[in-house]
Parts: C-alpha cells; structure tokens; sequence
C-alpha cells in the first residue's frame, strides 16, 4: 500500500511557533523544535519553515530565520493574539493543504496538545505524540519519532509512511536550543488572513496568568532536586539552604509535589519538565524511568541516597551513598568553607 502512494509534492519541514506576549525567549521550546527541525531539513535536503501566529509579531519573524528558519509563514492579526483553537487551526490547516508541508512539528505544551490533534485529524493524518526523538530514516526519507511508552518502561519509534504531513509534537527541554546566527538570510510571507470572530463560539472574555512558583525550572542553571527520601521537614530545609548557597532552583519528584512541599511546576520527569541545568543535585530520589527521562540531560548530575544499589546512581557522574539529614549539612559546611577561602 505504501509504495502505491505519491507524496513527492509534500516538501519541507514545518515548526508551528509558539510565543508569550511577543516573546519568543519566555518559552525556548520553539526554538529547540527549530534545532531539530534544522537538522532534519538538512538530511532531507529540504527547507525548514517557521509557521508564527500571533498579534503584532512580525519582529520575531527575523529572529526565528536566526535560529534556523528558511521560510517564516507569518499570520499577524488582532484576533489571533490569544491562542484560539479554532482560528489557529482553520489557517494552520488550510496553508498546509495548499503548500504540502512534508513534517509538521508542534511543541507538547498545553497549547501544542490542543493543537497538534486537531489539525491531524483535519488533514487526515496521523500524529505521533510527545516524542523525545526525532530522526530520518535514510533510506526511506521518512519521519522516525521515538517516545517513551508504556509508564516510560520502552520506547516506541513510529513511523507514518502513508499519509502527509508526518506530524509529531515534541517534550519541551529535551532538544537543545540552537546556536543564533545573525548573518542567515530568510524569506517572510505574509499570509492573508481573514479570521472571523463572530463565528467563534468561543469568547475570550478575560486572562488571568497563572499562579506558580515563580520559577521557571526549566531555564534553571542548576538545580537542587528533593525526592521522598529527602522530603522530611529538617533535610527539605536544609536543602533549600543548600540551593541558596549554591544559586540553585529547588525541583523534585511526583510523590514529593503530592506531598505538597513543592508545586507541581517544578516537578520533574515523564509528568513534569525536562531539565537540562549545568548541575542536578538528585537527594533522596531512587530514581525510576519516570523521574529520569526529565533529568538524564544534565551536564553534572550528583547523587545522595542512602541505598547503593539505588537506580539513580547509573545517571550519576557523582554519587554519596549515606543519610542524606547528615549529607546535606556537611554539604553547606564545605561550601560555605570554599566560599571563605576564595
Ligand atoms: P522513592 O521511590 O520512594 O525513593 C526514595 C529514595 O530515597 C529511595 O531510593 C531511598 O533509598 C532514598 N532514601 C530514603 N531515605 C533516605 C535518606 N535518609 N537519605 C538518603 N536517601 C534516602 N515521578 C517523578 O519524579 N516525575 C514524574 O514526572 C513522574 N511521572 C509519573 C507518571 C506515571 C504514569 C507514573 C505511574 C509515575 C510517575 N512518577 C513520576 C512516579 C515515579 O514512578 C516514582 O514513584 C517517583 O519518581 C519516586 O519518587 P522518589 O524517588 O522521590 O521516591
């Protein structure tokens, strides 16, 4: 069936780029989508196009063909300047039909999530979802998307060989963000629109922000990570000194948001964020699949548990096997004592 099929009019690599209030640096997840996108428009030899809606947005245009960007699909409008599921999908939707788009990537953000599965369905294809991978089968010039499956416990790699575009979204953090270069050329289009909001059944009345932590933990340096075995009032408050001292975000495990001693935006793993900081200080974590696939990426990843055969110690560069309640103080002291003599 699949050699019955012609797509050799789908060209070019597709990223739908998301924006907070004209920003595009509040959330690095389009432009580690544009990373990837890159690389696999430069196996398939093909062009890599940003699609940016928005309102007053035009300025990040020249930025996105900084990260990467060939082409930027440019749809400025006063009704689109709050994401609205309808609107972004009828003109996402309908350029794709026109221009053949062989990829489409969208970030599994909660915008990318409402998305991406509309637009699969109005365009009849498939999509595979929160992928940690993306790659090119060599041989066959196809989208491969790899993700986790199963709890975390395997990793499925799918393949969509008979339908157009090959869509994936992709987990926030875990692709790197590009290099910017001031000096790449790109081309903008500026789509004509017509979007009618009186026809939307749904009115944004008003917007609230969110309320959280205030942290962004992804963006985090390096970050000081609490577990269940760390999660007793004396060694949380001792962390919490230790991430001070170190200039450190505080992060941690499911059970530990559960226990309410962290919100649940700095959760870390398969149902929270993925981090990529300099340092992870894991403290009290046994570390399963699920905590690790968010954490595996960082540069120096330290370890305390008082169990040796503790799993998170196979993702340690360093690794203290002790009590963490007596760890963790000697970890300030020491600290503190290097501080003194510098
Ligand atoms: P535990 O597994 O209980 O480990 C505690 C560790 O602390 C142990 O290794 C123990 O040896 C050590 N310890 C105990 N006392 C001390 C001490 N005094 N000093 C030093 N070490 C000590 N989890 C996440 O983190 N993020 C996710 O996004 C996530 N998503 C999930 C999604 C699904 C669908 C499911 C089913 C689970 C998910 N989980 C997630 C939960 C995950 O499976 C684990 O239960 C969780 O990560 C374990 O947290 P923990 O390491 O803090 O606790």
């Amino acid at each position: 069936m699949t050699d019955t099929k012609d797509f050799s009019d789908y060209k070019g690599v597709w990223v739908f780029i998301e924006q907070l209030d004209g920003d595009l640096t509040r959330t690095t997840l389009s432009l580690e989508m544009l990373g990837e996108g890159r690389k696999l428009a430069d196996k398939l030899g093909t062009e890599l196009v940003a699609f940016l809606l928005g309102h007053n947005v035009k300025k990040l245009a020249e930025e996105l063909v900084h990260y990467g960007a060939d082409k930027v699909l440019l749809a400025d409008d006063p009704a689109l300047a709050n994401y609205r599921t309808g609107h972004y999908t009828d003109i996402i939707c309908k350029e794709a039909l026109e221009r053949k788009p062989d990829i489409l990537l969208v970030g599994a953000s909660p915008v990318g999530r409402d998305l991406a599965p509309r637009i699969s369905y109005r365009l009849h294809t498939g999509c595979t979802a929160d992928c940690t991978l993306l790659d090119i089968d060599e041989e066959k010039k196809i989208l491969v998307s790899t993700r986790p499956a199963f709890g975390g416990n395997v990793m499925a790699t799918i393949l969509c060989p008979d339908h157009r575009p090959q869509m994936s979204t992709v987990r926030p953090g875990v692709m790197e963000v590009p290099q910017k270069d001031m000096a790449r050329k790109g081309e903008v289009i500026d789509l004509k629109v017509s979007v009618d909001d009186a026809k939307d059944p749904v009115k944004v009345l008003s917007s609230r922000k969110r309320e959280h932590s205030g942290i962004n933990i992804q963006e985090a340096e390096r970050i000081v990570a609490v577990g269940m075995g760390a999660g007793d009032t004396h060694t949380f408050a001792k962390l919490e000194e230790l991430a001070k001292e170190l200039d450190a975000h505080i992060g941690g495990t499911r059970p530990v948001v559960e226990a309410c001693l962290i919100t649940h935006d700095c959760q870390i793993g398969q149902t929270g964020k993925t981090v990529r900081p300099e340092l992870y200080i894991a403290c009290g974590i046994s570390g399963t699949v699920q905590h690790t696939t968010g954490m595996s990426g960082a540069k120096t990843i330290v370890a305390i548990n008082k169990d040796a055969n503790a799993e998170i110690f196979n993702f340690a560069h360093y690794g203290i096997v002790g009590d963490a309640s007596k760890i963790v103080p000697a970890l300030i002291e020491q600290i503190r004592s290097a501080k003194a003599v510098n």
